[in-house]
């Protein structure tokens, strides 16, 4: 059936271009929706204009914005949301209204700041975090935490829909990232865990194997157990397609959010402190599932 959406909306936007913006821009395409598409990097743009009907990639930021009236943005850091979406990017210049979706995992308080800016000049912001990794981006499968004016959503909620099956409304703008920051907090400290959990396991003589059939089948079993260990760690792939380096921006977030808000986080801060650790020992660009290999440290 055709996409009653897609016909009426006009292209829609996709910046950035990563192993999240490039699955998007295919989702999108697939459900009918005309594409227009930018990164800074040509290699990414490369990539993301191989194979697709319906996707125009384009050099420049300028023409993603003049042309698209829904945008969705997928940039690695809050940095770089603030320079597509401040005075050096879509607050620069008057344009009509445009409804921006905001993929990234980002700062809660950024989020509320950029919103207000956007809405003096008529814009619109949702802030609409992630979870599901590369392949869930470009199967549409993403579950997505929406933060934004009930109208605001309602105006992404098709969108939304094309590029997850889970989609859900938290509150008013900043409160889908806060929900993302829990989130990716956990699924850290779940990695470290089990990694050190299995690093003694395997010690004192049962293989991590092993340990990972009988902890699925128990009460210490979690998705990152379940799914990514025998994914990425026991194949030895460690291609999940998230950084060591991009989970550690969303912890230090979750951090700070602890402090603005005077939460006393003795483990979190652990956590995050282990991270960085091992961030330093892997690198920025590794694969995030190596926080789980610590045998040398
Ligand atoms: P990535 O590094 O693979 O891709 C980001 C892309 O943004 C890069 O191609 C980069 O060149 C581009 N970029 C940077 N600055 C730009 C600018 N000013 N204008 C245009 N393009 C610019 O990152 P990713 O893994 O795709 O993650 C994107 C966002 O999604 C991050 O905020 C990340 O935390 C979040 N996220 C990632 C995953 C995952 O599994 N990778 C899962 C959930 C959420």
């Amino acid at each position: 059936m055709a996409n009653q959406d897609a016909q009426t909306r006009g292209p829609v936007g996709v910046i950035g271009l990563g192993n999240m913006g490039g699955g998007m821009v295919k989702a999108l395409a697939r459900k009918g929706y005309n594409v227009i598409a930018y990164d800074v990097s040509e290699p990414a743009r490369k990539r993301a204009s191989e194979g697709s009907d319906g996707v125009l990639v384009v050099d420049s930021l300028e023409q993603v914005l003049d042309r698209a009236r829904t945008v969705v943005i997928s940039l690695p850091r809050p940095e770089h949301v603030g320079a597509v979406l401040g005075e050096n990017g879509l607050l620069k210049t008057s344009r009509p209204a445009t409804l921006v979706i905001d993929a990234s995992t980002n700062s809660p308080t950024l989020t509320i700041e950029l919103g207000k800016k956007l809405a003096g000049q008529g814009h619109a912001l949702v802030d609409a975090p992630v979870s599901g990794g590369a392949r869930g981006a470009a199967e549409g499968t993403l579950s997505i935490m929406v933060g934004g004016s009930d109208d605001d959503i309602e105006a992404a909620m098709p969108i939304l829909n094309a590029l997850g099956t889970t989609v859900k409304a938290i509150g008013m703008s900043g409160t889908g990232q806060i929900a993302k920051l829990v989130n990716n907090v956990l699924t850290a400290a779940n990695r470290v865990a089990a990694g050190e959990a299995f690093f003694v396991g395997s010690r004192a003589g049962v293989p991590v194997e092993d340990l990972v059939t009988v902890v699925n089948a128990s009460s210490g079993g979690s998705r990152i157990t379940e799914k990514n260990y025998p994914a990425f760690v026991l194949t030895g792939a460690f291609n999940s397609g998230m950084t060591m380096g991009l989970l550690e921006k969303d912890i230090s977030l979750m951090l700070a959010l602890a402090e603005q808000t005077g939460s006393s986080v003795p483990v979190l801060k652990a956590v995050v402190e282990r991270w960085r650790t091992l961030r330093e020992h892997h690198g920025y660009d590794a694969d995030a599932m190596r926080s789980t290999q610590i045998a040398d440290l």
